[in-house]
């Protein structure tokens, strides 16, 4: 093994335990994966974090194939077909956060009832329809919730989110949980009024220019925020 995929298993790990510790998973559900070498790095079925250690991360080809010893997480092919479909995904986090998941067994996305849903890349995060987990037929149903976006909720089962990074997918995992908590707070007076769609375009538009520093932000990107004045 190379440095680099070593670094990569060990950030999987990592990744991986922290679904425990910040509490967007229990046992051994949920499971992590990063893009490596024309393939992937993903956990393996069944075994508890605790357990996890770099020889059992297994390497997959985005074909369906694994090589060594321990079979893949059941949700690999979830993994593989983000990694497919998105150029973009670095890395991947799937669990049964309690927020998300509740919401889920309602088949009920995440409306724009607050801003920070355009997180995940739209103006709403939408719910896969039910299929039984570890199938192709999941698989499809969240490359079409996803469309365009990086996080959706799989009814009756959990979220998936994907990001640039372990560590983005996984900030984005904890993002979707934390919408899914305050949307269900706020369902308890009624279904929120949801933010209107040109509101919900600007954000997504202010979202590209977030968290840049001035020497990153094109002219375009400068008008989305009232900028502040730099003083001598
Ligand atoms: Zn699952």
């Amino acid at each position: 093994m190379t440095t680099a995929e070593n670094q990569l298993r060990r950030e999987v790990i990592r990744t991986a335990r922290a679904l425990q510790s910040t509490g967007l998973t229990h046992g051994t559900s949920g499971n992590v994966s990063v893009r490596y070498n024309n393939g992937m790095l993903i956990t393996p079925s069944g075994i508890p974090y605790e357990d996890l250690e770099m020889k059992k991360i297994v390497f997959m080809d985005l074909e369906g194939g694994y090589f060594g010893d321990f079979l893949p997480s059941s949700e690999w092919r979830m993994h593989m077909d983000i990694y497919r479909n998105y150029k973009d995904a670095e890395a991947v986090v799937h669990c049964h956060s309690a927020r998300a998941t509740a919401l889920s067994t309602h088949n009920k996305g995440i409306p724009a009832f607050h801003y920070m849903v355009a997180v995940a890349g739209g103006d709403q995060i939408k719910c896969a329809d039910y299929a039984t987990f570890g199938t192709k037929a999941l698989s499809k149903a969240m490359i079409d919730a996803l469309e365009d976006r990086t996080a959706c909720l799989l009814a009756h089962h959990g979220q998936i989110a994907f990001g640039p990074s372990l560590h983005k997918a996984l900030g984005l995992a904890g993002e979707v949980e934390a919408l899914a908590d305050q949307y269900l707070s706020a369902l308890v007076l009624g279904e929120p009024a949801p933010l209107c769609p040109a509101e919900m375009k600007e954000i997504l538009r202010k979202f590209k220019s977030y968290g840049k520093q001035l020497d990153t932000l094109d002219g375009d990107d400068a008008g989305a925020f009232e900028m502040p004045q730099r003083r001598d």
